[in-house]
C-alpha cells in the first residue's frame, strides 16, 4: 500500500480503499440519506449560471456574479473531488404573479437579476436540465464544455439594455475550456491509476472470490467478442478477471452493486469514496446492475461459481438490448444513453455463442 499517493492515503485513512473499507451503504431511512453522498444529497447548491462564473474566475476574471471567497472555496473542492454533487438552482419559476408586485417593482425591475434568471435558464437549457437538478461535478463540466463554447449571447449581448458582463469578451472562459474539463475538476493522475492497477491485478490473481458488479459480466462478454479480444483494457481489469476465471472456472463470483473489483484503475473511479464519475456512472450503470440481478433472479451479495454464473447470464439475457438499451432501444436523455447500440452489442452476441470458456477443459 505504501506506493499509493500521499494525497489519496490521507483521504483513505489507514484502511480505506476500493474493495476493502469503503463506507457502509446507507439504508433508505431519512437519517442515513442525509449522511449519504448520493445525488439526492447535494454537497453544493449554486445558481446554474455560477457554473460559468467558476470558469471565468479560474481563467482570471473577477466574475461579479459570485463572491470571490465562495468561488475560491468551490474551486478548491472541485479540484479535489470530482464526485461533488452540485444542485443547480434557479428562481425563475418563483417570480411573483404580477398582481403581487408593487408598482415600482413592475416599473423598475432588478435588471441584473433579470439577466441572471435568463443566464440560469440558458445554462440549464443547454445542459438539458431543470432547476433543482443535481449532478456530479465532472459530469456537469464535461457536458458544459461540450455544449457551451462561448459566453457571448449568454453573459453579454449587443442589445441595448442587455449589455451584461464586459468580461464575457475577455476570453477567460474560452481559455479554461480549451484546456478541458479537468482544468476545473479533479482527474486522477496516470501514475496513481497505474499503482492501483498493479495492486488490483495482484488481488484478482490471488483473491478467493471476485467481487463483480452484475452488468460488468456483460461488459466482459462484449469485449471478449467470442474470442476476438484478448488484451488488457486501459480503464479496467476485466481482462485480468477473464484470465482468472479461464484459469479457474469454479472461482466464486459475488455480485455487488456499484463499482467493483474491475474499477480501481479507471480514470472515473474516485478512491476516497468509491464513486464512479464517468457519465455512465452517473446513474444508468446502477440500473443495469439491478436489471441484470432481476433477470438472473439473484440479489446483491449472491455468490456463484464463475462457470455457472455465465451460463445463467447467457441463458437469461440474450442481448445487451435487454439491459443497456432498456429493452426498447429508445434513448430518452443524456443520462440514459445507450451503450452498444439499440439493437445490442454484437460482441455480447458473439460471446454468448462461444461462451467465455471455449478452449478450457
Ligand atoms: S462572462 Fe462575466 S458574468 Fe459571465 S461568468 Fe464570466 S465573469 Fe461572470
Ligand atoms: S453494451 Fe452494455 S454490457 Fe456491453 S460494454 Fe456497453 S455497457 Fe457493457
Amino acid at each position: 500500500m505504501k506506493d499509493l499517493s500521499r494525497r489519496t492515503m490521507l483521504k483513505l485513512g489507514t484502511a480505506g480503499f476500493a474493495g476493502s473499507a469503503l463506507p457502509v451503504l446507507a439504508s433508505a431511512n431519512e437519517t442515513a440519506c442525509k449522511a449519504s453522498d448520493g445525488l439526492c444529497n447535494a454537497a453544493v447548491c449554486i445558481r446554474a449560471h455560477q457554473l460559468l462564473s467558476l470558469v471565468c474566475v479560474l481563467g482570471g476574471a473577477q466574475c461579479p456574479l459570485i463572491e470571490a471567497g465562495r468561488a475560491r472555496e468551490l474551486l478548491r473542492r472541485l479540484g479535489s473531488d470530482p464526485t461533488t454533487a452540485i444542485r443547480l438552482m434557479s428562481p425563475a419559476d418563483e417570480v411573483p404573479h404580477y398582481t403581487k408586485l408593487v408598482q415600482t417593482e413592475r416599473a423598475a425591475p432588478d435588471t441584473q437579476e433579470v439577466l441572471n434568471r435568463k443566464r440560469d435558464l440558458d445554462v440549464l437549457q443547454r445542459l438539458g436540465l431543470a432547476p433543482g437538478d443535481t449532478r456530479r461535478a465532472r459530469y456537469l463540466y464535461e457536458l458544459l464544455f461540450r455544449r457551451i463554447e462561448t459566453l457571448k449571447g449568454l453573459c453579454a449581448y449587443d442589445t441595448p439594455g442587455w449589455e451584461g458582463c464586459a468580461l464575457a469578451k475577455s476570453g477567460a472562459y474560452e481559455r479554461v475550456r480549451a484546456k478541458g474539463w479537468n482544468a476545473i475538476v479533479y482527474l486522477r493522475s496516470d501514475q496513481e491509476r497505474e499503482q492501483y492497477r498493479r495492486r488490483n491485478v495482484q488481488r484478482i490473481e490471488k483473491t478467493t472470490r471476485l467481487f463483480v458488479r452484475p452488468h460488468h459480466l456483460m461488459c466482459l462478454s462484449c469485449w471478449y467478442a467470442g474470442g476476438k479480444n484478448k488484451a488488457p483494457r486501459p480503464n479496467d481489469t476485466l481482462f485480468e478477471i477473464w484470465q482468472r476465471i479461464r484459469r479457474e472456472p469454479d472461482v466464486p463470483i459475488t455480485l455487488v452493486e456499484g463499482t467493483c473489483i474491475a474499477c480501481d484503475c479507471c480514470d472515473g473511479f474516485h478512491p476516497p469514496n468509491g464513486r464512479c464519475v464517468h457519465p455512465c456512472g452517473l446513474i444508468r450503470d446502477y440500473k443495469k446492475d439491478l436489471d441484470v440481478l432481476q433477470r438472473l433472479g439473484l440479489m446483491p451479495g449472491a455468490t456463484m461459481k464463475a462457470r455457472e454464473l455465465f451460463a445463467l447470464l447467457f441463458q437469461r439475457i440474450r442481448s445487451t438490448r435487454e439491459i443497456c438499451a432498456y429493452g426498447d432501444g429508445i434513448e430518452r436523455s443524456e443520462e440514459w444513453r445507450i451503450c452498444g447500440g439499440p439493437d445490442g452489442n454484437p460482441g455480447y452476441a458473439a460471446t454468448r455463442q462461444t461462451g467465455i470458456f471455449n478452449g478450457v477443459h
